[in-house]
Order: structure tokens, then C-alpha cells, then sequence
């Protein structure tokens, strides 16, 4: 069975690649087929089997001799481990689908956030749909509630963050996919650990803001990646963050 959930990890990963550099794009995810970015190639497909084809190929287009990315065969091997560790983790649960749908936009928003510095929002909304429809069926229709009251209101907190740093700083201070990605983190994790899981996000992008503000001299930078690990790292821990919040409260 983990074979089974890495391999699948290894597709997904392959088709996630593909969905965040297309969408970025305005690109259809369906047509062309895959196909070389340099020279329009179209691939076989056993040329498309993650990670062996990689391999086999050298790292490079058939056709034009132009490198791959390493970084493709490194994302889908990620992708593979991480389903295998859902399952070991979570096992056939609810939970296990919903750190497979979490996952998934992890990797996507890796590609786009990381190279477009932007999150898309199809992903984004197919993320908290699956979430809420397993929260409505497995936990009750009072969970699922207090899901979307938490996701509004983590909304509205991050928006108005980013209200008054936009009037502060004269220009966009939190991207408007950040705020958004709120939502999902509230409707996720319920009040108290979402507000956990910004400040992870937040203590995680901090040595990549330093790197991009004093080395690249750049005031943008992905924030979307570091916030969905903060959520992914408070959803697996969440019975350890709740002893410990029921410690700190009483
Ligand atoms: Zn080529």
C-alpha cells in the first residue's frame, strides 16, 4: 500500500508541475501535449514516467540536447514521499485525504508562487472545497460551521493587514493570493491553531525575506509556500498543539 501511495505521489507530482507552470501561464493543462519548452518536441510517453525518464534521458531533451530542470524529477520524488508519509501517518482516514489535498497545493504553489509570485486560485478553491465536503461529512455540519466562520475571519484579519500596511507602506504589502490562502488556513485548522500556523508561516519565510531583501535587493517576495507549511506542519501536529494550547489557556 505505501508503494502504492508513493507511486501515485510521483504522478501527481509530474501533473502538479505541469498545473502550476501552465496556469501561471494561462495555459491549458490539456492541450499541447507535454511537449520540450525550446524546441516544441513532443514527448512519448515513456518519456514522461517520472523521475526514471529523467534519468534515462540524462537530463536532457531528446530532440534539442536543452537541460531539464533538476529540480522537476526532485519535486515529483518529493511528492511521492510525502503521499507515502500521509499514509503511514494518518492510514485510510479522513485525514489522510485531506494532507494529500494540502500537500498537493503545497507543490503547485511551490512552482507558482516561487516562480510567478503568484497563487492560483483554481487550486486554491478546489483546496477548501475538498476540505469543507470532508469536513461535512465526517465531523458534522456544526464543524463545518465553525470551519467557514474561522476561514472568514482569518480572511478578514489578514485583509486587514494588509489594509494598513498597503496605507503604510504606499504599495502592496501582503499579496492578494496571501490573503485569500487565509481562508484555507482558518477553514483548516478552526481559530486558535490558524493563528499558530501564521506565525509559523511567517517564522519560516523570515531567512528567505533577509536573502531577498539585503542579497537580491527585492521587495517581493513568496510568502503563499511558507504559510501552507505552517498549515501542513499544525494539521499533522494538531493534537500536540491542542494539549499545549489547553496547557497555556488554563
Ligand atoms: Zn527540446
Amino acid at each position: 500500500m505505501v508503494w502504492y501511495f508513493f507511486i501515485i505521489g510521483l504522478l501527481m507530482g509530474s501533473f502538479l508541475l505541469v498545473v502550476g507552470e501552465r496556469w501561471s501561464n494561462d495555459k491549458s493543462i490539456i492541450k499541447p501535449r507535454s511537449h520540450c519548452d525550446n524546441c516544441q518536441y513532443f514527448l512519448h510517453w515513456y518519456e514522461l514516467i517520472p523521475i526514471i525518464s529523467y534519468i534515462f534521458l540524462r537530463g536532457r531533451c531528446k530532440n534539442c540536447g536543452k537541460k531539464i530542470s533538476i529540480l522537476c524529477p526532485i519535486i515529483e520524488l518529493i511528492t511521492g514521499l510525502v503521499y507515502a508519509f500521509s499514509y503511514c501517518y494518518f492510514g485510510l482516514t479522513s485525514n489522510f485525504i485531506i494532507a494529500l489535498v494540502l500537500f498537493s497545493f503545497f507543490i503547485v504553489t511551490c512552482v507558482s508562487d516561487f516562480k510567478y509570485l503568484v497563487i492560483l486560485d483554481i487550486p486554491l478553491l478546489m483546496t477548501c472545497f475538498i476540505v469543507l465536503l470532508v469536513y461535512v461529512y465526517d465531523k458534522g455540519i456544526n464543524y463545518f460551521l465553525l470551519s467557514l466562520l474561522s476561514g472568514f475571519i482569518l480572511f478578514a484579519f489578514l485583509w486587514a493587514i494588509k489594509f494598513i500596511g498597503d496605507k503604510k507602506f504606499q504599495r502592496e504589502s501582503l499579496g492578494g493570493g496571501d490573503v485569500k490562502l487565509a481562508f484555507l488556513i482558518g477553514a483548516t485548522l478552526h481559530f486558535q491553531l490558524a493563528f499558530i500556523a501564521l506565525v509559523i508561516g511567517s517564522l519560516l519565510t523570515y531567512p528567505l525575506a533577509l536573502y531577498y531583501i539585503f542579497r537580491k535587493k527585492e521587495k517581493e517576495i513568496p510568502f503563499g509556500p511558507f504559510l501552507i507549511m505552517g498549515l501542513i506542519i499544525c494539521y499533522l501536529f494538531q493534537n500536540e498543539f491542542n494539549t499545549l494550547l489547553q496547557y497555556l489557556v488554563l
